[in-house]
């Protein structure tokens, strides 16, 4: 069958693998030369949304997406700026008659999608691929998105899946385009930090990953999943966030292992991509409008403890200082985290929402908001705002050996793990050098009770 263009665009953004790609499929079935592209953002320094450790991934990314297309014979064209301008003088550069591309599933990236939709001469092909379904896809009888995470699980299991497609074998792209080099970290104004312990980047060491994964830990997801100590979780999630593996494959492949619960957490994923999809506002403002409006604390120096993995509840600096070397933390962690911020503190979730964004390699925001406002109790499918978690039982429940802890805070590693499930008594720290905790639990929880009935009773007039 003739292609229906000469050349053709492929712009990569959150999609950074050859295998099952969808855009570039299209894009290869359409055309009989590719110009892949990345555009680089012109950002440098603090940013809402990412940091330095997110980006020196996405960089050992895109240093292996330009490796493996070279291995087809192609190569990757590096553009810095506005992206729609920049994509726009590739096109106009190379005389491509289309661009093909991969949809983003926030807000932002969409806005993109629109602009270059409005302004671009040739046509642009925009395809589904970082989802099993699309975000406006799984919906109740009567049309309307669900705002409840389990009868959303119900549907999405059900549907079919689309299958994965194969990786291709040759990519044709015409030579002479400039392109900048590759780039590091310095791109940005950044440096590598001598603490850091990253997991390394790129399509084949995502796909490393997926195969240890479906190896071991998928299988034995049910049983280890929440134990911070234990690596029983599958540790994709930064691959799956940056696309150097497809969701596709991955389910296809977990779903012969036998976790029920594995396939479970990829709904979590889509749940959220939908309430995001559907429900913007929740950058902004509280899921549930009952608890618009709470009034949160100044940030202080607690706000400063809880950063920094200073705040005397060993969990929650193990969690942490975890965070702060690796980019990853436990999900059992993120949540008493999260709450611990939110009900012991009382700080705003949006702090630690950004927080978070700015230090994980799995940052996604539609998850990230979603985990947070839950664990605030003001989301889609909320905890409750009584049901708080004491972090010193869930110490005693999910790290009952002080492993999980001990790993990441060296100051603890003589002490007797039952001192971490219990608060210290009469002002003696744990161990020298660790601080006594900074808030009292009991008393905590008891102002969270308090405020959060009394924002509800003055909403509702009583
Ligand atoms: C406060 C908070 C913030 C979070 N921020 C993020 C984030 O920025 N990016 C992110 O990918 N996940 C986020 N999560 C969800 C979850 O903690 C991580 O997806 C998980 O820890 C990643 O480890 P894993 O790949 O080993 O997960 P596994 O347990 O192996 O799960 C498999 C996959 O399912 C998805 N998943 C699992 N749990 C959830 C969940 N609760 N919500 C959405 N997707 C889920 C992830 O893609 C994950 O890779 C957050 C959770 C909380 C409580």
């Amino acid at each position: 069958m003739a292609a229906t263009y000469q050349r053709a665009v492929h712009w990569f953004r959150r999609d950074l693998r050859l295998t099952d790609n969808t855009g570039l499929q299209a894009a290869l079935a359409q055309s009989q030369e590719i110009i892949p592209c990345y555009l680089l953002s012109g950002w440098s320094g603090s940013h809402r949304w990412t940091g330095a450790k997110r980006q020196k991934f996405l960089c050992d990314c895109l240093a292996s997406l330009a490796a493996n297309l070279e291995h087809l014979g192609s190569r990757l064209i590096f553009r810095r700026g506005s992206q729609v301008d920049e994509l726009l003088a590739l096109v106009e550069e190379t005389g491509a008659e289309a661009i093909f591309l991969n949809s983003d599933v926030d807000p932002f990236g969409q806005s993109v999608e629109a602009e270059l939709m409005r302004r671009s001469p040739v046509p642009v092909h925009i395809c589904d691929d970082a989802f099993l379904h699309r975000p406006d896809e799984i919906l109740k009888d009567d049309g309307t998105p669900y705002r409840v995470y389990t009868p959303f699980s119900k549907r999405w299991l059900q549907r079919e899946k689309r299958r994965p497609a194969e990786r291709p074998k040759a990519i044709r792209t015409p030579s002479g385009i400039g392109s900048l080099p590759v780039p590091e970290l310095s791109h940005w104004g950044l440096a590598e930090e001598d603490h850091w312990d990253l997991l390394p980047g790129g399509e084949r060491e995502g796909r490393l990953r997926m195969r240890e994964a479906l190896g071991t830990r998928i299988p034995d997801y049910d049983d280890h999943r929440d134990l911070p100590a234990v690596t029983g979780t599958s540790r994709l999630s930064q691959d799956l966030r940056w696309g150097t593996i497809s969701i596709r494959e991955l389910y296809q492949r977990a779903s012969s292992c036998h976790s029920a619960q594995y396939l479970k957490e990829l709904a979590w994923r889509e749940f959220y991509f939908s309430i995001l999809h559907h429900f913007p506002e929740v950058l902004a403002e509280e899921f549930n409008p009952d608890w618009r409006g709470l009034p949160w604390e100044e940030p202080g120096e607690t706000f400063e403890a809880w950063k920094s993995g200073k705040t005397g509840f060993p969990i929650v600096d193990a969690g942490i200082r975890e965070l702060l070397a690796t980019g990853f933390m436990h999900n059992r962690v993120r949540m008493i985290v999260a709450m611990f911020l939110t009900k012991d503190l009382h700080l705003d979730w949006r702090l630690g929402e950004q927080f978070f964004a700015q230090h994980l390699l799995d940052g996604e925001i539609a998850s990230n908001n979603g985990g947070w406002q839950w664990s605030a109790g003001t989301g889609a499918d909320a905890a409750p705002y009584f049901r708080i978690q004491n972090p010193w039982s869930q110490t005693k429940r999910f790290d009952p050996q002080g492993e999980y802890i001990k790993r990441w805070v060296p100051e603890l590693v003589g002490v007797d793990p039952k001192r971490f499930q219990v608060p210290p008594e009469n002002d003696r720290p744990i161990a020298k050098g660790y601080p006594l905790p900074i808030v009292d639990h009991g008393e905590e929880r008891n102002r969270t009770l308090e405020i959060f009935k009394t924002h509800k009773a003055a909403r509702s007039g009583h």
